[in-house]
């Protein structure tokens, strides 16, 4: 499902949260609603470089900053080399799929946690991540198998 987004409604979600907009910013911002796959910086590098043949990586890495700073985006704590981010800053699990790579959103309830009930704690962040294979790659095992 892919959604577009006019520039005045991407220049109004980085103000409310507090961001100037930039060309960058937008950009970045624009890529990251309408690729939900957890991009590393460099796919968003990759992405934008035909877009914006000027683009530095490092203009990218400061501007993801800004986001994670200001909340915009999350970064996923999988066991990986390369930092992925999330537009999606919701509790929600991530699922990795050992064989494509592929990172797949799923839902979690705080009442499964059990941390509600936790007076000691003060929760900011909960990561939640499951390991597998997933459903394109089993399908794709079953029949070799065959
Ligand atoms: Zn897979
Ligand atoms: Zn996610």
């Amino acid at each position: 499902m892919k959604m577009t987004y006019t520039i005045e409604q991407l220049k109004d979600y980085l103000k409310k949260h507090d961001i100037k907009p930039s060309t960058i910013r937008i950009k970045v911002l624009e890529y990251l609603l309408n690729n939900r796959i957890h991009p590393t910086a460099d796919d968003i590098y990759q992405y934008l470089i035909n877009e914006i043949p000027t683009l530095s990586k490092t203009s990218i890495y400061n501007t993801l900053d800004l986001f994670l700073e200001k909340g915009v985006v999350s970064t996923l704590s999988l066991k990986e080399k390369e930092l992925r981010y999330d537009i999606n800053t919701y509790l929600h699990g991530h699922f990795k799929c050992e064989v494509c790579g592929k990172v797949y959103d799923f839902p979690v309830t705080y009442k499964i946690l059990d941390v509600n009930e936790s007076k000691e704690f003060t929760i900011k962040s909960i990561d939640i991540n499951a390991y597998g294979i997933c459903k394109k790659c089993n399908e794709k095992i079953n029949k070799e198998e065959k």
